[in-house]
């Protein structure tokens, strides 16, 4: 339950966007680049191959590896949403190896009234344990317009066809630890990460597999067949930050993203505004403290750095080049820019009092900063602190 009211707007992603919205080919996706890009080729080596080494500090050590490494596990070998999907939980169609239906195939559920609709979906997205559930018509400029598949063979252009029936996106968001995240740029945030990753299959998997038990069609995706922020915004969930991510009003930038396409009648969730845009202006804390510098300063524009970068995108863009080669020589990846960001706070009625100030009375932006910075928000946590908790 949100504690505050964000405003209710007209405008999703759109906003956003300056004349048309040209369609992103996933291939240029940042992490498929180092798979075909001679420009970004050594990061193949540096980031997927080389940097599974231990070293002998706090949060890098081998058993800090290991928990990353189960963390991923489900994701990895059951989900597989970041090498496309289409598999495992991410699956498209009803069929398991072992055909043992729960549920009469060929039935349907009478969806004469979307309200309620929305209502069991959403409360079965919760039930399965996804933290945040929203409702968008799917915006097709949002959908890649051809898929990029990583195999054992390497990556693969494949088409992404997705029928005109398939009306809504439901977007699922999955919170991330706060204190493995005040751990970042060390192993215990990528732990969270990985969590979150395997959870996305889970809960995308099986909500796919109970729209398809109503009778209706579910196709779940992690960061595959679409750009996940803009469906988001567009089902409600949040507001584009400086740092490039989703900002959600419960935990910031502190969420991943999963969403499920549908032909489910549902009713869509409208935008919301409570303030980010207007506050990122005034704070900057992502671009002062991101280690390779690969967040912008100063006003948003829709000038890009590079192929990775959505065009004609009024925002502050990402270069995700200087950010991918940090996390090589990282030897993991970072999260500092959702560590640092104001939004990021534990729940709590204090904090939710202050977002619904930011969001009433953007004039006190800069005493909010200066509030944040003198309690110490945004600060490193020594990564031995994840073995401790209990
Ligand atoms: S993940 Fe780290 S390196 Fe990349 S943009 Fe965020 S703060 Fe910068
Ligand atoms: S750290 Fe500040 S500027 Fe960056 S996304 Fe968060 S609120 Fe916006």
């Amino acid at each position: 339950m949100r504690l505050f009211k964000p405003r209710k707007v007209d405008e999703g992603a759109a906003r956003y966007v300056r004349g048309d919205a040209p369609p992103f080919d996933q291939k240029n996706e940042m992490f498929k680049r180092p798979f075909w890009d001679p420009e970004v080729r050594d990061l193949f080596q540096r980031f997927y191959k080389d940097k599974v080494s231990p070293k002998d500090k706090p949060g890098y050590r081998l058993k800090d590896q290991a928990v990353v490494n189960a963390a991923w596990h489900l994701e990895s070998h059951f989900g597989c949403g970041v090498c496309g999907g289409r598999t495992g939980l991410y699956d498209w169609t009803w069929n398991g190896r072992f055909d043992f239906p729960r549920v009469p195939r060929g039935l349907k559920i009478d969806a004469d009234d979307p309200a309620a609709v929305t209502r069991d979906m959403k409360r079965v997205a919760r039930f399965f344990g996804a933290s945040l559930v929203g409702v968008g018509r799917l915006d097709r400029r949002w959908l890649y317009s051809k898929a990029y598949l990583l195999t054992p063979e390497g990556g693969k252009v494949a088409e992404n066809e997705i029928p005109e029936e398939y009306a809504y996106a439901v977007v699922l968001g999955f919170a991330m630890d706060y204190g493995a995240v005040a751990c970042s740029p060390a192993h215990p945030a990528s732990a969270t990460v990985g969590l979150q990753y395997s959870r996305m299959a889970f809960v995308a998997g099986l909500l796919a597999q109970f729209i398809r038990g109503l009778g209706f069609k579910a196709i779940p995706c992690g960061n595959d067949t679409a750009c996940s922020i803009p469906l988001a915004i567009d089902a409600g969930l949040g507001e584009l930050g400086r740092n490039g991510l989703l900002i959600t009003p419960e935990y910031g930038p502190r969420v991943r993203l999963a969403k499920v396409l549908t032909d489910l009648p549902l009713v869509p969730d409208r935008p919301i505004a409570f303030g980010v845009w207007e506050f990122c202006q005034q704070c900057g804390l992502c671009a002062k403290q991101c280690p390779s510098q690969s967040i912008m300063h100063g006003e948003p524009s829709t000038e890009t750095h590079n192929i990775s970068n959505r065009r004609n995108v009024h925002a502050w863009h990402i270069n995700a080049e200087n950010c991918l080669d940090f996390w090589a020589r990282n030897g993991t990846d970072c999260s500092n820019c959702i560590r640092v960001c104001p939004f990021n706070k534990p729940a709590g009625w204090i904090h939710n009092l202050a977002k619904a100030a930011i969001m009433r009375l953007p004039a006190l932006n800069p005493a909010f900063l200066r509030i944040d910075g003198l309690l110490g928000y945004g600060g490193r946590r020594d990564p031995e602190t994840f073995w401790k908790e209990t």
